[in-house]
């Protein structure tokens, strides 16, 4: 071990072995793997070495498959045998909504570029898995892309194939410090101490404590999980070739051969938490002893499912434990204030995500960026409110016994809740409100009377005449909404001008106006659909959406100048927004001074009733509108006045479900939807809002470089849809003559121009409006067609009455 290295890698699981090997891979080899023990020590040597690419998260299947193609190229570089299995596999489906799940999944992984897969019938299912009985089997999915490896070889193969490239490796050896220093990072470990510029946390089961190491408290925990190994199954030993694998989402089991044998894995409904605070530093390659009782119920499934395990033994009982964040996703990428320090932990299928999950990072720490959209994984989708053991305890739980249980989009779940309210929350729900959930945060999803209960869908649920409603009030007399769920960040200071100039692609507002601000990282890819407020007074907002805050913050902080003063002020300044003709109404019968006179776009301090409110007139919902802020404490007051005053104006509160409807049908992007860190200015429409001659910023160069070269290839576009009871969601397939030519990002109904709307990233060439195409909404191809963007009043007149 020398005593400096660029990277040292903490942790020589599947997830360390494969960060070291991807940065070796791409250029940077002055890195060493730390581990405590031998390879694999964690959870990765008793995993059950499944590997697949389906996944309900598109972004996660994507990895997943990258992952798994990579396993024999790795495998051959190293010249380790991982024992890979590629023997397909088989999703099955046991209710009518499952199948349709599955048949729409089917669509979505074609999206993606996953075509190996094809739907089945039970029958033809019961050819490839004989050994299993297809009671209640709706349908299936194959998947050519499924298999199993041995665990341990596989780690032994990603790190030799990054010793050969360079890397280092020092086993039996563990950190015991992490101290931040002028240069980076100084690991003490048993065997002597090491300065680096980077350390990754890979610390597996102890993740946690390399984050504690740090002053990081990261959202994750260990839960338990058992699998079965049988004896030779008779049946499958007659077989002249493997069983695929087999996931029962009904009956909570995964299933593949083993030798002869069969291995059963079971998702436990009644999850166990194990070493919350990180395992033990002298757990070993132990495990737990087997909790039949625990798991009755998903054992009497798996032997209704596979009869021959009636008349066999079984050999192995494996309970061991591997690691959760609140969504299930990992926790990777670089910690904010924490220069230099990288997660890539809380990966809960290291077989099948790691590879992904090392490319990832290393792309990012070579790069500052990566080439697919990071999101989904990254450590900063969560904030300080994740850091709690109870917050913890309650998401990684609820993720772990839904883990093979259907979600469907409508659906809200109650881990976790209700965690932060807007101090008008009390209020709301007895005006009806429902809620949904974003970064802890209770939004308003709709209002609807007592007793009503939304019915879990994947179509249009019973609450579609509710907001239908909610956007007529809007559209027609005035909508009332909820805006606390919006983020802002007060910037002031000598330098804040000049900053805000250099992050935001965009002309900056004069004092008294707001403007859309696209910001761009180095490469001219998007990194936020903004709004900046000039107050006039020396200060200056930025608001966005608020699940980026932590995201956002890490940003900045990154980008930061000397003389700029930033502080997230999200908990403590909410409000309300008031759309629709009506509006500016309800606002003169509340103030006297000239809010008649604040143009579109305009925005300053207004005395609103009692409240000193900073307003700004602009909405997402095409109309005439206004959002207006108040501190936390005033919050219920704003809203009784608003509410008192609209009474004879036909004000109705509204929820971000009618909010989704009205910006569709005025074709507005959002963030994660049509904007997302891996598109560009020109494909989203962004680009209209830069500013090309105002001198440097974040950006320029490259989104200069798409202005004048040859146009995106693709673009977002607007789409009607036929769809009579259901509408797309997002990742759906768009098709010309057969051919896949992109997916839509969103979709929804319009209510007020009543059409099936969606929006769509597709082919220049089909863009032009008029084009005939086709989606698959809910796995059923439907007709649709390109059509202008803004069907609701495309001159943008409402908004500027
Ligand atoms: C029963 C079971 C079945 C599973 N089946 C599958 C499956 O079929 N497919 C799949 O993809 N996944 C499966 N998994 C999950 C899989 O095991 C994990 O996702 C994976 O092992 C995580 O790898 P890791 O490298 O992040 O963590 P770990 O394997 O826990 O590795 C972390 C490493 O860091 C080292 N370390 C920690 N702290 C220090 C320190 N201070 N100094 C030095 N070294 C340190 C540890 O010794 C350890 O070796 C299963 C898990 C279980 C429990």
């Amino acid at each position: 071990m020398k005593s400096h290295y660029r990277v040292v890698v903490i942790g020589g699981g599947v997830v360390g072995t494969s960060v070291l090997y991807h940065l070796a891979k791409f250029g940077w080899s002055d890195v060493c793997l730390i581990e405590r023990s031998e390879f694999a020590a964690g959870s990765s040597w008793h995993a059950a070495g499944g590997i697949h690419a389906l996944n309900a998260d598109p972004n996660m299947a994507a990895l997943q498959a990258y992952t798994i193609d990579l396993l024999s190229e790795v495998s051959q570089e190293a010249g380790v045998d991982i024992n890979l299995h590629m023997t397909g596999g088989l999703t099955l489906a046991g209710t009518p909504d499952r199948w349709e799940w599955l048949q729409a999944n089917y669509r979505i992984f074609q999206s993606i570029g996953i075509d190996d897969c094809a739907l089945m019938s039970p029958e033809e299912a019961k050819k490839r898995a004989p050994l299993m009985s297809t009671d209640g089997v709706l349908g299936a999915m194959w998947a050519d892309r499924e298999g199993y490896l041995d665990t341990t070889s596989t780690v032994v193969a990603y790190a030799t194939a990054a010793r050969k490239r360079g890397a280092e490796v020092v086993l039996r050896n563990r950190v015991l410090e992490l101290n931040q220093v002028p240069e980076g990072w100084q690991v003490v470990t048993e065997k002597g101490t090491v300065t680096c510029e980077h350390v990754v946390n890979a610390g597996g089961l102890w993740a946690k404590q390399l984050g504690r190491m740090a002053g990081i408290e990261l959202p994750v925990s260990p839960l338990k999980h058992h699998y079965f190994v049988t004896d030779t199954v008779p049946e499958l030993d007659a077989m002249d070739r493997e069983m695929p694998m087999v996931v029962d989402l009904e009956g909570y089991t995964y299933t593949r051969q083993d030798q002869k044998g069969l291995l059963v894995g079971i998702y436990e409904v009644e999850h166990e938490h194990w070493a919350m605070d990180g395992a033990p530093w002298d757990y070993g390659m132990e495990l737990f002893q087997e909790q039949t009782d625990r798991i009755e119920n998903e054992l009497i499934c798996a032997f209704e499912r596979y009869p021959a395990l009636e008349n066999v033994g079984i050999k192995t009982w494996v309970n061991g434990a591997f690691t959760f964040s609140p969504d299930g996703n990992p926790l990777v990428g670089p910690v904010r204030g924490k220069p230099g320090y990288w997660c890539a932990c809380a990966v809960m299928a290291g077989f099948l995500q790691g590879g992904g999950v090392g490319k990832t990072l290393a792309e990012w720490m070579i790069h500052g960026e990566t080439e697919a959209d990071a999101w989904p994984m990254d450590v900063a989708r969560y904030g300080a409110y994740a850091e709690n053991k109870e917050y913890i305890r309650q998401t990684t739980g609820q993720f772990y016994s839904r883990r093979f249980v259907m979600t469907y989009p409508n659906e809200q779940l109650p881990a976790g809740r209700p965690l932060k309210m807007a101090p008008a929350h009390d209020a709301m729900t007895k005006a009806g409100a429902r809620w949904g959930e974003s970064w802890g945060l209770e939004v308003p999803i709709y209002f609807a009377p007592e007793g009503f209960e939304e019915t879990p869908t994947l179509k249009r649920s019973n609450a579609f005449d509710l907001v239908a409603e909610e956007v007529k009030a809007t559209r027609e007399a005035v909508g009332l909404l909820d805006i606390s769920g919006f983020s802002r960040y007060e910037v002031s200071g000598p330098n804040a001008e000049a900053w805000l100039d250099r992050v935001m692609a965009c002309a900056l507002p004069k004092p008294g106006r707001a403007k859309l601000a696209p910001m761009l990282s180095d490469s001219g890819r998007l990194k936020g659909d903004l709004t900046i407020f000039n107050w006039g007074d020396g200060s200056w907002w930025i608001m966005g959406s608020y699940y980026l805050r932590e995201w956002h913050m890490r940003w900045f902080h990154d980008h930061m100048d000397p003389g700029v003063h930033l502080t997230d002020i999200s908990d403590n300044a909410v409000g309300f927004s008031l759309s629709g003709p009506n509006s500016r109404k309800v606002l003169e019968k509340l103030t006297d001074g000239p809010i008649a006179d604040l143009p579109f776009m305009g925005c300053g301090t207004f005395d609103i009733g009692m409240i000193r409110a900073r307003v700004g007139r602009l909405s997402v919902t095409g109309e005439l509108g206004y959002e207006i802020n108040c501190t936390a404490a005033e919050h219920i007051a704003l809203r009784r006045a608003l509410l008192e005053a609209g009474a004879d104006l036909g004000i109705r509160e509204i929820g971000y479900n009618a909010l989704g409807s009205l910006r569709l049908e005025k074709s507005f992007g959002i963030w994660s939807k049509e904007f997302t860190q891996i598109y560009t200015p020109g494909q989203t429409g962004m680009d209209r809002w830069i500013a090309w001659d105002k001198g440097e910023f974040i950006g320029r160069n490259a989104a200069l470089a798409e202005r004048d070269g040859n146009g995106p290839a693709q673009v977002i576009a607007t789409l009607e849809i036929d769809a009579q009871d259901a509408d797309a969601s997002g990742y759906e397939p768009v098709w010309r003559d057969g051919k896949r030519v992109g997916f839509v990002t969103s979709g929804g109904y319009g209510h007020h121009v009543q059409k099936s709307i969606a929006l769509a990233m597709i082919d220049r060439d089909c863009a032009e409006a008029g084009t005939d195409l086709t989606v698959h909404v809910v796995g059923a191809e439907r007709t649709a067609r390109v059509i202008a963007a803004s069907p609701y009043d495309p001159t943008g007149k409402a908004m500027r009455l």
